[in-house]
């Protein structure tokens, strides 16, 4: 077993520190915020309960998963000898450059250095180190303990033997890989967005409200969740941040954000994470109605 660093403890964070810890991995979790960190050990905390009220581990389980969890609010010494780091740090390109060029001068020459972008340029962020063979985009869905995808970016100059060894660590993880190649929005955000902004679009221009639209998506093809309560959970701005990505790097006003997710994010609408997007969430229940600006 290996130790894996994960920088940010936000909504994947957690997840990605989850399932590398319960499958005996020494996880060196970090964020700048102490809050964060501890929002994050007690999300976990409350899904490895969950996994025991379902019979899936046992207590002792997850009183071992816990251990091998330690949290960090700094780089150093949490990266020094990790063979693998996994970033989910916010969806910023200055940040993420910062923080890849701190990684490649701290972490182990041999340690791989991925990143779980949703859609920032993974040659890019390699450009910022020394290694750029070794850094790769390692794309877990949301909720990381539950979805069973890892889109596996290379960069340009990701080498054969880095995405080999990631394609491995997805797969000893119990998830199935598929390696995809380095343009804007992979394949994942590439689909995914223009039909979460399309959904917000008809919102907009008042062609259906928010229960009908997701509605009509749910039953009519036959997905699990509507695209704008998908969007509340993905986070607003984490979808704001993807389409303004897919916008700049193709071009194409097909991408251009909904003006009304862009009013949502600069009015801290943003989902579940706040307690309120497309839908009011109530905080220990999983309860949620129509947010009151939406109710029609
Ligand atoms: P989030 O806002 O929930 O969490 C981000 C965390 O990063 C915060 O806790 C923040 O304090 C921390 N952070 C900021 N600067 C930092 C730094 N310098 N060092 C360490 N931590 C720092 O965001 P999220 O939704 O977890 O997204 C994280 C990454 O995962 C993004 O790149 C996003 O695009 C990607 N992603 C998100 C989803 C999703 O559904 N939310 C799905 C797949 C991928």
């Amino acid at each position: 077993m290996k130790k894996v660093a994960v920088i940010g403890a936000g909504t994947m964070g957690n997840g990605i520190a989850h399932v590398f810890a319960m499958k005996g991995h020494e996880v060196m979790l970090v964020d700048v915020s102490e809050e964060a960190l501890s929002r994050a050990l007690q999300t976990i905390r409350r899904n490895l309960d969950r996994m025991i009220k379902k019979e899936l581990i046992t207590p002792q389980e997850k009183s071992d998963t816990l251990h091998r969890i330690a949290t960090f609010t700094e780089l150093e010494p949490a990266v020094r000898d990790v063979a693998l780091v996994v970033e989910a740090a916010s969806e910023r390109i200055d940040l993420k450059l910062r923080i890849f060029e701190q990684l490649d001068a701290l972490a182990p020459a041999d340690a791989i250095l991925a990143s779980n972008t949703s859609s920032i340029s993974i040659t890019r962020i390699a450009a910022a180190t020394q290694r750029p063979q070794q850094v790769i985009g390692m794309h877990f869905m949301n909720p990381v303990p539950v979805m069973k995808l890892v889109e596996v970016i290379r960069g340009y100059l990701t080498s054969d033997a880095t995405t080999q060894t990631i394609m491995d660590w997805a797969s000893q993880l119990g998830k199935t890989p598929v390696e995809v190649n380095d343009y804007p929005g992979f394949v994942a955000n590439r689909i995914l967005m223009p039909m979460i902004n399309e959904a917000i679009y008809a919102l907009y221009e008042g062609v259906a409200g928010v229960e009908e639209i997701d509605t009509v998506m749910k039953l009519g093809m036959a997905h699990p969740m509507g695209p704008l309560h998908l969007a509340d959970f993905i986070g607003l701005d984490v979808c704001l941040a993807i389409l303004q990505v897919l916008h700049d790097g193709f071009g194409h006003p097909k991408y251009a954000p909904c003006p009304l997710l862009v009013n949502m994010v600069t009015a801290g609408k943003l989902g579940v994470k706040t307690g309120e997007g497309f839908y009011k969430y109530h905080p220990e229940s999983k309860a949620k109605e129509i947010s009151p600006r939406f109710a029609r």
